[in-house]
């Protein structure tokens, strides 16, 4: 039997050989690039592995079969929409007596009578809300009469026509001015150009940024495909730029510290990428990104970074100033290309205020709308609106020189304080934990043994508005 098999073999290795040896020399040359798509295809499923751990890795793999099943994708997405349509919806069922079309007779001064009465029916919001409301105590009241009165000596101006209101040309002016020496436009390292606008908002000013940063990208190392990399941490502001500008937006998970890991985002980084962001600090967890590094990193391949220092603008430089460790986060910082900050929230100036800005003329100079040949005459705007509220701009102006350095420096001090007493209540609470370790006035708060939404839920009914926030969930 043995001595059958044997040669049987032999010539069946004899013929296959010669078979595919007619294939050797294309062997040659597919089997390294299989190899070599195969050892990629392993590199990178490792480094997912790296950067997201096993657990959420296979999660995500197993999410993205599934979502491959016929019909699954469809119904996934379905389900979005109706979330989607149930927000936009949200209030429906209230209407009942909402008016849909205008009075007969006007109400005349009548309707300030009903505006204080739904005014009064609003949830209680000051000094237990979290995330919109940035002042509270006995200080709130006065502060907010001046604020009102400065609006409404200035509530019908329009800064797009520089012509006629020359004060509130002027406003918007300083408080650009006034905004940049805070994030040291004064300094050398700054390089001296500084310069912005006043936006309408946290999302306008980054919406704004990253499109001078795409356009500046193309000008500069005509890249056509533009992509950029955020830490998760990042602002939701920065999908809805990339899905406005079209750019590709890649989001990196931060590290054990919950801030941007930079050596995570150098690995992204190609010829398409424009620009990489850093929070000081990020609204989920009020904590600070390495802007240094980031800057190295931004400088080293020639693209933007952008700052967001929305949440922590009216905040850092007056916390530096009262001696508590705060790492560099401004123009000082090389590698800075623009920066947001919101009036609107630390500011202490009315809804509806922000600031852009950019280190040079370079770049700011590609957002804003020059047009010459329009039949309307000359129309040059810097920012996404064209008429823009002059009281707004009046109200940032007032909030900043009524408070001067002084009366940032005390919120500030008062703030920080706050959050180190919220800090030391929540450690005492054995069954929570502080995220991370936060820099500024945010303190996010987790627990491993509870469910966390519940805690939420009941701080709810006591009053407390927070943000609860997702991914971890704990
Ligand atoms: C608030 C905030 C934004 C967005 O600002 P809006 O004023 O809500 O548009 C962006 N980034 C950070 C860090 C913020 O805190």
């Amino acid at each position: 039997m043995e001595s059958s098999i044997l040669p049987t073999m032999i010539r069946l290795r004899a013929s296959a050989n010669s078979f595919l040896s007619q294939f050797e020399p294309l062997a040659i040359v597919v089997v390294p690039i299989v190899s070599f798509l195969i050892a990629r295809v392993l590199q990178s499923f490792i480094q997912v592995i790296q950067e997201r751990g096993l657990k959420a890795t296979i999660i995500g793999f197993f999410m993205t079969l599934v979502k491959l099943v016929p019909g699954v994708k469809k119904h996934i997405d379905a389900e979005k929409q109706k979330i989607v349509d149930k927000l936009q919806s949200s209030g429906k069922s209230l209407r009942g007596d909402w008016k849909t079309e205008l009075p007969n007779t006007g109400l005349g001064t009548r309707v300030l009578e009903q505006m204080k009465d739904f005014k009064q029916k609003d949830p209680a919001w000051q000094g237990k809300c979290s995330g919109t409301v940035y002042i509270g105590g006995n200080e709130s009241e006065g502060h907010f009469s001046l604020i009102n009165e400065a609006c409404s000596m200035f509530a019908h101006t329009n800064p797009l026509h520089l012509d006629v209101f020359k004060s509130v040309v002027r406003f918007e002016a300083e408080v650009v001015a006034m905004t940049g020496a805070l994030f040291g436009s004064k300094e050398k390292a700054s390089g001296g150009e500084i310069c912005g606008n006043m936006t309408s908002g946290g999302t306008e000013s980054i919406l704004l940024a990253v499109k001078s940063s795409r356009d500046y990208m193309r000008a500069k190392k005509n890249i056509t495909c533009p992509e950029m990399i955020i830490p998760v941490s990042a602002h939701s502001a920065y999908d809805k730029a990339c899905q406005y500008f079209k750019i590709k937006l890649w989001r990196v998970p931060v590290n054990k510290e919950f801030q941007a890991d930079v050596k995570a985002i150098k690995k992204y980084i190609n010829k398409n990428t424009i620009m990489i962001v850093g929070s000081a600090p990020g609204f989920p967890h009020g904590i600070i990104d390495p802007i240094e590094e980031l800057g190295e990193l931004a400088f080293s391949y020639g693209i933007c970074l952008h700052v967001d220092l929305c949440l922590g603008g009216f905040v850092l430089p007056f916390a530096r100033k009262l001696g508590y460790p705060i790492p560099p986060f401004d123009f000082t910082v090389q590698g800075v290309t623009s920066i947001s900050a919101d009036v609107h929230k630390y500011g202490l100036a009315p809804k509806g205020t922000s600031i852009v800005l950019y280190r040079n003329h370079e770049i700011r100079k590609v957002t804003s709308l020059l047009i010459t040949e329009w039949s309307g005459g000359l129309y040059v705007s810097p920012t996404i609106a064209g008429s823009r509220p002059g009281s707004l701009v009046a109200g940032a102006w007032a909030a900043m020189l009524s408070l001067g350095q002084e009366g940032y420096l005390e919120h500030t001090r008062e703030i920080m304080e706050a959050s180190k007493r919220i800090q030391k209540g929540v450690k005492e609470i054995p069954e929570l934990f502080i995220v991370g370790r936060p820099d500024m006035t945010i303190v996010a708060f987790a627990s491993n043994i509870i469910d966390i939404f519940e805690v939420n839920d009941i701080l709810s009914s006591k009053g407390w508005h927070l943000n609860p926030l997702q991914r971890p969930n704990r």
